[in-house]
């Protein structure tokens, strides 16, 4: 099918850009790498009056070291993470989980922040973020009024919005990003002694998430943990951040056992759907198996060994 008509501008700059979103509201969608865009105007489901095409704007594709985090910002596209020696020097689960994300193709169109504004529950950046506790900047045109269209009738007059990542993913396929905001940015905080892994079961290469798990911690001088992420791609409505299992492992001397619990807390906390991919029990197996897993390669990572 084509996508139905809509006008195309094309900005060349950030203030251009916000004048149009604050301008045409939702009438407008943002084009980043169009990887899940594209397909959606396809199928008809999304069919926006206005393709705002963010690609020409410059400066908006580093991904750098800012203020003490690891800072990707919204034309960084999933392949660049994936060469970035920033991200391999800086950040474990990152690293693990870009090579990880659909197929060549996508990977060099696809965009990180993209992916997050998708909020798609089967998206690997978003379980990577929540267990990394990221945050994400969003800025829309200064001194006007914005609008959301939640129940909520929340409003705002513009400029720039720092959101933790748990209150930027709503739900599936909702943020609380406003129709006149764009996402500039994703940061994670640097870290002194710690490691991440991502674990995805795909039915083939290039698939999404059967099941995805990631897991993120970090160390302290006495080798308890410090610090606990881990989160779910697939297995429930949304991204699940599993904050119970998270909790349990904060202030414990890490250990085979201690994993397994953690394994055994994600395991319950997800609610997968059967269908051709797996039963829901096999997947609820996977989460279990999978964040056990996935923690005993990023402690093996933050005590200084190679995953
Ligand atoms: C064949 C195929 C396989 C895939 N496999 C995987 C996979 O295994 N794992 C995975 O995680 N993903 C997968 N994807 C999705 C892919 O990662 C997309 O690239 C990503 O979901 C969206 O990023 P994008 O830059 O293409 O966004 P777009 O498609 O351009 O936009 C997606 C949505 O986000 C909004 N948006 C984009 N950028 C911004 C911004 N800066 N500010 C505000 N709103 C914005 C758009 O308006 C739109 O609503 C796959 C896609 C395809 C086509």
């Amino acid at each position: 099918m084509y996508p139905s008509k809509f006008d195309y501008l094309a900005p060349e700059t950030l203030e251009e850009a916000l004048a149009v979103l604050a301008e045409r509201g939702d009438e407008v969608k943002i084009l980043a790498g169009g990887q899940s865009l594209i397909p959606m105007m396809k199928l008809r489901f999304a069919e926006p009056a206005t393709l705002l095409d963010i690609n020409r704007i410059p400066g908006l594709d580093a991904i750098d070291i800012q203020n003490g985090h690891v800072r990707v910002q919204a034309l960084a596209r999933h392949a660049d993470v994936v060469r970035s020696a920033v991200i391999k020097e800086e950040n474990d689960l990152m690293a693990g989980a870009a090579p990880w994300i659909a197929d060549p193709i996508v990977r060099n169109l696809g965009t990180v922040c993209g992916s997050l504004a998708h909020h798609d529950p089967e998206g690997d950046w978003a379980s990577v973020m929540l267990a990394l506790d990221a945050e994400v900047v969003a800025v829309s045109k200064e001194g006007v009024t914005h609008f959301h269209p939640g129940a909520d009738g929340t409003q705002h007059t513009g400029g720039t919005r720092v959101i933790s990542i748990q209150d930027f993913l709503v739900d599936m396929f909702t943020t609380s990003l406003y129709p006149t905001e764009l996402l500039t940015e994703v940061r994670v905080p640097r870290y002194e002694r710690g490691g991440g892994n991502y674990q995805k079961l795909e039915r083939k290469v290039g698939d999404y998430a059967t099941v995805g798990v990631a897991t993120h911690i970090e160390l302290g001088d006495d080798d308890r943990i410090t610090k606990a992420g881990i989160a779910l791609t697939s297995v429930y409505a949304h991204n699940l951040k599993v904050t119970d299992a998270e909790t349990a492992l904060v202030g414990q001397a890490p250990s085979d056992e201690l994993f397994a619990e953690a394994g055994r807390i994600a395991s319950a906390a997800c609610d997968p759907a059967s269908d051709t991919r797996g039963s829901a029990e096999y997947k609820r197996h996977i989460v279990g198996l999978f964040t056990e897993r996935s923690l005993a390669e990023s402690l093996k990572i933050a005590q200084g060994g190679q995953s």
